[in-house]
Order: C-alpha cells, then structure tokens, then sequence
C-alpha cells in the first residue's frame, strides 16, 4: 500500500489526502504568466513549485495520466501599454504581436534553464475568446452578470441567490465588506454593485478587440479572471455542444488549481464564481494550492527600490551578487523553503546552494541516475505536502552515507540536470572571453607592438598545474587530486604525456 500523498487546501485551510476525480486523467491547472516583460524571481516560485508537483503526481499515477495546463495571459492593458512604448512607429497590434512572442520566448528559455518540464497544455488567451464569449453569455442568461454601457459586469450578489453556487468569498474567506475594502475596486459608475468585476470590455478602435457577446456592438475584450475560466475548461473538462463545457456537476471540476498566495483574492475567488455559476457545480477544483511569497535580502521586490531581480539577470547579467548563476543553483535555492513558507532571495543561499551542487555532483559524477532508484524518504517528504526542504535535508544524508546511485537518481526526478559542467558553464565562458581577449591583445601586440600582459585566467591555470606538478613529485596525492578538481571547476581538463602536462578547455 503507498504513502497517501497530502497537499495543503486552500478552500479548506487544511492539509488532505488527495484523492483524484480520476486515477487515469489527473488534471492540474496553474495560472501562467501575462507576457508583457522578463519573468521576475518571483514568478519563478509558483513554476518551479508546481513543476515539482506535476513531478510528483506523474510519479504516482504514470505519466501519461496527469495533464498540466499552464496559460499564457497574451491579452492585457499591460501588454498594450508596453507595446505602445516599445514600438510607437508600429500599428499597436502588430507592436503587440512582438511583445508577446518576444516574451513567451524568454519565458520558456528561463523556465527551462530552472528545471521545469513545460505543461502539457499552454493554451494563449487569445486563442480562446470564443468559450470566453459562450461563457459570459451564459451567465448573463442565467442572470448572475449584465452588461452595462458596453461592459459585462459579474454580480457576486446575484451570485450569493444562485441556487447550489457556492457563496461568494468562500475560498479567501473574507466578508463581502472585507473584500470591498481589500480589493481596491473600481468604482466605475455603470456598477450596479462595487463588488461587481468586468468580464468583458470595450476596446477603443486601435486597441485589439473581437466580437463581443450579448449583442454589444463595439469590438471588445476578455477581463482577466474569465480568461482562466474559459482555459481550464477548454483543456481540462469534458467537451460538450457549443464549446461549452456540459452541464453535469460530476464531470465540471478538475483536481488541481494553483498560483501565488496573491491570486487567492480577487483572481481565483472570481475564477470560482464564473466557472461554479457557469458550470453547475460547487466547486471549480477540489484542491487550491498556493506559494507564498518571494523577497529579496528582507525586503519586498520592487523597481523603486531597485531590488528588482528577473530570472534572466540571475542566469547571465550578474547583477545579483556580481556573479550569475545557473539554473541548478536557482532550483535549489527556492525549494529548500517549504513552498507555503515566505522565501526571503539572499546571495547567501545561493552561494550555499552552489557549494551543495558542487559537492553533490562531485559525487555522482560517474553515475548514471537510471542505475538508482529515487530514495523513499525523499518521496516521503514530497508526499507530505510537498516537504521539498525535508527531501533536501534527505539529500544531504544521501550524500553522507555514499549512496550514489540513490543521490543520482532522487537529484534527477527533482529537477536537477546533474550535470557537473553546468556549474562551471558561466565561469567556462568568462575564461573563454578572457582567453580571447588576450589571443586578440597578442595578435594586435603582433601587428602594433604595444604592450600586452598575459591573460590572468591563463596565469592562474598555468600556477595550479605548477603546485600541482609540486605536489605530486612530493606524493602529496590528495593534494594533487584537490588542485586537479580545482582545475576541474574551471572547466579545464589535463592531459598527461611523456612530454609533460598540457591541458585544454573542456567543450
Ligand atoms: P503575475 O505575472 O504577477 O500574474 O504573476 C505570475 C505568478 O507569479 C502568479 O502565480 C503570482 O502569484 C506569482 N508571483 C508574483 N510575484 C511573486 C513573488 N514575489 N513571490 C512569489 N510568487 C509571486
Ligand atoms: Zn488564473
């Protein structure tokens, strides 16, 4: 009998065996990210999270049993101002259309350098207005939204009458006075109610618009929340006449839902209330789960106070702790805090979390990860809500008694790529500019005569083989052995012969 896997709810604020709707098709939904700039470290969390999970789930039930829908939100006032900025001699569609593309392209470079499997459904936003519109006119059929002055509003109030709906508030457990308060609505006259949120806007002329329901005449476009609604549906329930899915509670709720701990009010509250009304059902999803936030060195991230960090200036500009980073170290360093626990971003622990990496793939650098089997204790950690900081502190065990075989293969179905040269990459390519810097300074001493002193990485390389030359000939071996590994970070690989010791760059 397997370990139950429990996970934290939101809906219920309790941890809780997880019991899938269906063994053969468990679906997990996360809300992606809106493509208008670079993912911040941020934003990384609730990817690296939920890919851990999608890990996990596929662990347990088989992998071709578990679907991941993770959207891209590429229609937003965001989207539209950045591209007015960015290309103002361009029509703005046009200058959106790069945007968007530009930024889903980093976005899955920078994920993938952290580890993460890509979901198996990335629905675009804009590639589902059509269930969005169905959607709405729905719930305005079913009197739960209406539309004013071009705009369909949902109302909660309406929503609280509704018949088997659940009430409005449920999952952020607030009081409707509360979130009136909290949510900093605005307070657009045409609002019947405050509480009252946009399911769909007019769009002015230049703007990107499609044809709105309800017979509203002007071009529009989706408010944030319906987009989710309609894209879950799309890719995670069962399909039924008029891109609508069916009308039978027991086929409209799937598993899994997650994102930050700030999307629980109002974004996920009203993705609840649109798919419940518009489906029949009590629940969107039988389980919420939710990171906690990410801070850097104690304070909260933000551009004034210029601590703000995006995934790829950690990979490749070094602006964090004058040094980059690569993906391993990242990955380590946001799992080992407890996904619901605040992370406080610190050069510290990603140094801890480099010197870890080394230390580990010193260790298993000869072993294939297909030889091991993952070590039950570090499945034990995840099934118990996700304990990634308890598999780790597996790991490091691992690492103590020797096991390599266990650490290879427990380090691979984390997410880690195992790979030694991966930690030496950045550094490789620095000694690569500065090896080229000087082939370039010689050829132009060559040509002009002027001065030119050698490349330190160069010096430094030729000084390790030197103490080690040292200490071998004293047979000091260990020490020998610490300076070839040394050498080994720096990407460099010796070679022997009888002529004596050469070395090269490992490609
Ligand atoms: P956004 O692009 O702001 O909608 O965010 C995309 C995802 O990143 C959402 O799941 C957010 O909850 C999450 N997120 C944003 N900022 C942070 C942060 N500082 N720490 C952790 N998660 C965050
Ligand atoms: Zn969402």
């Amino acid at each position: 009998m397997s370990r139950p896997l429990k996970l934290y709810n939101t809906l219920t604020r309790s941890k809780e065996v997880f019991e899938p709707i269906d063994p053969g098709n468990v679906r997990l939904y996360v809300c992606g990210p809106t493509v208008y700039d670079y993912a911040h470290i941020g934003n990384a969390r609730p990817v690296i999270v939920f890919d851990v999970l999608y890990r996990l789930l596929r662990h347990r039930y088989g992998a071709d049993h578990v679907v991941y829908a993770r959207n891209i939100t590429d229609v937003d006032d965001k989207i539209n101002a950045r591209a007015a900025r960015d290309f103002p001699d361009l029509p703005l569609n046009d200058a959106i259309g790069k945007v968007t593309e530009a930024t889903e392209r980093q976005f899955h470079e920078d994920v993938a350098a952290l580890g993460c499997l890509p979901p198996d459904q990335e629905p675009r936003a804009t590639n589902h207005i059509v269930e969005m519109v169905a959607i709405i006119e729905r719930l305005v059929a079913r009197g739960l939204a209406y539309v004013a002055e071009d705009n369909v509003l949902f109302s909660p109030v309406a929503m609280d009458n509704y018949p088997g709906a659940p009430r409005y508030g449920s999952l952020a457990r607030r009081s409707l006075d509360e979130m009136i308060a909290g949510a900093r609505v605005d307070v657009a006259p045409y609002k019947r109610d405050p509480m009252d949120f946009v399911l769909w806007k007019p769009s002015k002329p230049n703007e990107p618009g499609w044809p709105s329901p309800c017979g509203i005449v002007p071009l529009g476009r989706p408010g944030w929340h319906i987009e989710c609604s309609a894209m879950s549906m799309a890719k995670l329930l069962t399909p039924f006449g008029g891109g609508l899915a069916c009308d039978d509670p027991t086929k409209n709720i799937f598993d899994i839902h997650g994102g930050g701990i700030d999307l629980v009010f109002p974004h996920h509250e009203n993705e609840i209330a649109q798919s419940c009304c518009a489906f029949n059902t009590t629940r969107m999803a039988n389980v919420w789960m939710h990171n906690g936030f990410l801070q850097v060195e104690g304070e909260k991230m933000s551009k004034s106070l210029g601590n703000f960090v995006t995934i790829r200036d950690l990979l490749e500009t070094g602006k964090f702790g004058d040094s980059t980073w690569p993906g391993d170290v990242l990955r380590l360093a946001m799992l080992r805090t407890h996904y619901r626990q605040p992370i406080d971003w610190t050069v510290k622990e990603l140094e801890r979390a480099l010197k870890d990496l080394r230390e580990w793939y010193g260790l298993i650098a000869t072993e294939a990860s297909s030889h091991g089997t993952i070590d039950r204790g570090i499945l034990e950690a995840l099934f118990d809500d996700l304990n990634t900081h308890g598999a780790l502190v597996r790991v490091h065990e691992l690492a103590k008694t020797g096991d390599r075989a266990a650490l290879s293969a427990s380090l691979t179905f984390l997410g880690f790529s195992c790979n030694p040269t991966s930690l030496t990459r950045r550094l490789y390519e620095s000694v690569m500019d500065g090896i080229r810097a000087s082939d370039k300074a010689v050829a132009t001493e060559k040509a002009d005569g002027t001065h030119f002193e050698d490349s330190s990485t160069q010096k430094r390389v030729d000084e390790l083989i030197a103490s080690r030359q040292a200490a071998r000939a004293a047979k000091n071996f260990a020490e020998a052995d610490k300076i070839r590994d040394q050498l080994a970070d720096l990407g460099v690989v010796l070679k022997e012969s009888k002529d004596g010791t050469t070395w090269e760059f490992k490609r």
